[in-house]
């Protein structure tokens, strides 16, 4: 099956073509690790793995890098306001990123280079700019990228280059589009940096931000490679640098397809760290939330349309999620006879909206909607007592494969849940309806009710609620 992009550069759906035949060399901007990242980072990070795990699911061995920027602007900054060396700081922020990863099910990448560790590299993609006239040294000992030398400076963005101010220099590592200018590649050493520095053919300095990218991603992937990602609001400057950087370098195409994720959102806003309104995924698993329930909520929309984050979303995650659940349990006690023909019908079909609609540049409200017909149509075999225990294994190995890319089914899971006798589940359910009506007096009444059955019930955040035994 044909795989489609929306690749941003041309603005439009494009045939993915690998360079090479049957292999996925992607490059993902990844955390600047001065902090706990907030959910929002890990949009973008749950974006990328539903497109690794797509690639791989329709047969592409994947590369993919993920930087991991331990020194920066930040990264100096917080490290000493706290009095620790770059490395230890950072180390804290590394370790808590991979749990991180762990906890939403985001299939590490390949290659996790930290840019503390490719400092000669970035020195060497340096000199080749210099040495090709596209880099000078300014005043300030700097060395800045002369984007005047750079034709097709700003293709990404599609900046418009004719009211340009010239002779502008930026040395911070972002910057909004009105400060088009030349970009530092390479930082003198002020005293802000403490201790933070390394030696360079142009004296005592750091790298900028934009070119640890450019020079990790060629040195594992190759001068051209096949796709490279981040959340919308990297494509100015920091992708438009990476790109003016590596094709000056290397005269050669450097990408072919970009991918970016549009921003996850609180109250029209977007979530962000300046801003103050996130929720670190500890926050969220401080609440009570599990990793599946968050991850569902970053899954369920388009990467390309914005997502209103909401706990409200989380609880309706929790109760979707236990409907699934339900139905795994409920096919794996079925031992009825039968050749599975009665499922059959079911099965295709519901693999085939899946395995289109994903293949679509990873449309996922249809991916989605099959998985949830191959529900309904099992839960209704099953009803009318036709599905056979081959029936049902094919419903379940079908889940299994949905879930190579969705990653939030528990198909295999033993559950303590699957326990719960259906009196209980319906007083549980009687009583949150209580609560919403504020009939306090009844949903305490439901609750004893429970107790008697020796049933705790507990509620969590946004109207939900989890039944323990006593
Ligand atoms: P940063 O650590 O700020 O460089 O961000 C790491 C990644 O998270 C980048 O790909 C950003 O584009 C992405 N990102 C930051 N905030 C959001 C947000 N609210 N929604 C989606 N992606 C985001
Ligand atoms: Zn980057």
């Amino acid at each position: 099956m044909e795989l489609r992009f929306f690749n941003t550069m041309e603005r439009r759906p494009m045939v993915f073509e690998p360079v090479e035949a049957g292999a996925a060399k992607m490059y993902t901007c990844g955390p600047t690790v001065y902090n706990f990242a907030h959910i929002g980072n890990f949009r973008a990070y749950i974006f990328e793995d539903i497109l690794r795990r797509t690639l791989e699911y329709f047969g592409y061995t994947v590369t993919q890098v993920m930087n991991l920027t331990d020194v920066d602007d930040k990264t100096i900054r917080d490290s000493r306001k706290e009095g620790l060396p770059l490395r230890e700081f950072t180390a804290r922020y590394k370790e808590a990123f991979f749990q991180d990863i762990k906890t939403l099910k985001i299939e590490p990448a390949e290659i996790y280079p930290a840019a503390t560790d490719h400092i000669p590299e970035m020195i060497a993609l340096i000199q080749t700019l210099m040495d090709k006239g596209f880099a000078y040294q300014a005043q300030d000992k700097c060395i800045y990228f002369s984007i005047e030398k750079c034709k097709d400076y700003g293709k990404l963005a599609r900046i418009d280059r004719e009211n340009q101010r010239d002779g502008v220099r930026i040395s911070t590592d972002e910057y909004a589009k009105d400060a088009v200018g030349d970009f530092a590649l390479w930082k003198a050493w002020d005293e802000a940096d403490g201790d933070v520095y390394w030696e360079s053919p142009w004296g005592r300095g750091r790298p900028g931000w934009h070119i640890e990218c450019s020079a990790m991603s060629m040195k594992y992937l190759g001068e051209s490679f096949d796709i490279h990602t981040g959340g919308v609001d990297n494509m100015f400057p920091h992708h438009e640098d990476e790109i003016a950087q590596s094709e000056s370098a290397t005269g050669k195409k450097w990408v072919n397809y970009w991918l970016h994720c549009e921003h996850l959102m609180v109250d029209g806003t977007k979530m962000s760290k300046s801003l103050g309104n996130f929720y670190t995924l500890r926050d969220l698993q401080d609440k009570g939330w599990q990793g599946r329930e968050i991850r569902w909520v970053l899954v369920g929309a388009h990467y390309r349309k914005k997502l209103n984050f909401t706990l409200e979303a989380l609880a309706q995650a929790r109760e979707t999620l236990a409907k699934f659940d339900a139905l795994f349990d409920r096919l794996k006690k079925i031992n009825t006879a039968g050749d599975g023909s009665e499922a059959a019908e079911l099965v295709d079909n519901s693999k085939n909206a899946f395995a289109s609609a994903i293949a679509d540049d990873l449309n996922i409200a249809p991916a989605l909607a099959a998985a949830f017909d191959l529900m309904r149509g099992a839960n209704r075999l099953a009803d009318s007592g036709e599905l056979s225990q081959k029936g049902a294994e094919a419903v379940l190995a079908l889940f299994r494969e949905f879930d190579r890319v969705i990653g939030c089914f528990e198909v295999d899971a033993v559950r303590e849940s699957a326990a719960v006798p259906a009196e209980v589940t319906a007083l549980a359910e009687a009583r949150a309806a209580a609560r919403k009506a504020k009939d306090f007096a009844e949903s305490d009444r439901l609750r004893d009710e429970l107790t008697k059955l020796g049933w705790a019930v507990k509620d969590v955040p946004g109207g939900a609620w989890e039944l323990k035994k006593l």
